[in-house]
């Protein structure tokens, strides 16, 4: 995919106010400083389009981008931050379980995991419930470049197991690194499908 396009349109916090529901829509989430907005930029090619949204207690909002008037790039508010309230934390829950169960045009989730980090509770249990709302996702493993191929390709294994023993059919994955742009062109592509 070429991307001719890609431009911030919004940001809202009630998934009514979202833009017209008229075209497919990913959504990338993880949780805080797991490389998200240099993702989004390294798959645009649009250094800041998204900007880094990781200080505790900041607005949480859902934020769109148009990607080549064809499809919505969504940028959704990070988990699993250590020094949020209890009430901005059940405010994100509610938010996240509105935009994953009522925005129709969800096509699909890019949950974000930090190639360096043994799976952890938070990010299990958030795929859990994306399974239970019967949302499709995909896995995407960040900052592969900070260590070897070997270690990243010992932690998917991990992953995949852990992840075997709730689910029977394994969700699709990527290894990424914002740095060197690896996994732009599967991602991509792996878009240009499901719109097709
Ligand atoms: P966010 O909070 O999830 O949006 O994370 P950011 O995109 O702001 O990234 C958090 C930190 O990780 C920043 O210091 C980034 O420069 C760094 N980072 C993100 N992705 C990569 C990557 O692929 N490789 C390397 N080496 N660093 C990365």
């Amino acid at each position: 995919m070429i991307i001719r396009e890609a431009s911030f349109l919004s940001s809202n916090t009630q998934v009514a106010a979202c833009p017209a529901p008229d075209r497919p829509e990913y959504a990338f989430i993880g949780r805080s400083n797991v490389g998200k907005s240099s993702l989004i930029n390294m798959l645009t090619g649009r250094l800041g389009l998204a900007k880094t949204s990781s200080t505790p207690g900041k607005t949480q909002v859902i934020n769109h981008f148009n990607i080549n008037n064809e499809w919505y790039l969504v940028d959704l508010p990070g988990y699993g931050y250590a020094k949020v309230s209890k009430s901005s934390r059940a405010d994100w829950g509610k938010m996240i379980n509105a935009y994953l169960t009522k925005r129709e045009n969800l096509t699909c989730v890019c949950v974000l995991l930090d190639s360096r980090h043994a799976p952890q509770a938070v990010d299990l249990e958030f795929m859990e419930k994306l399974g239970e709302a019967g949302v499709p996702f995909i896995m995407i493993f960040t900052k592969t470049d900070k260590q070897s191929t070997s270690q990243t390709k010992a932690l998917l294994a991990d992953y995949l197991t852990k992840m075997g023993e709730t689910w029977d059919e394994l969700p699709r994955h990527f290894v990424t690194s914002a740095e060197t742009g690896l996994g732009r062109d599967e991602v991509l592509d792996f878009i240009t499908e499901i719109n097709r």
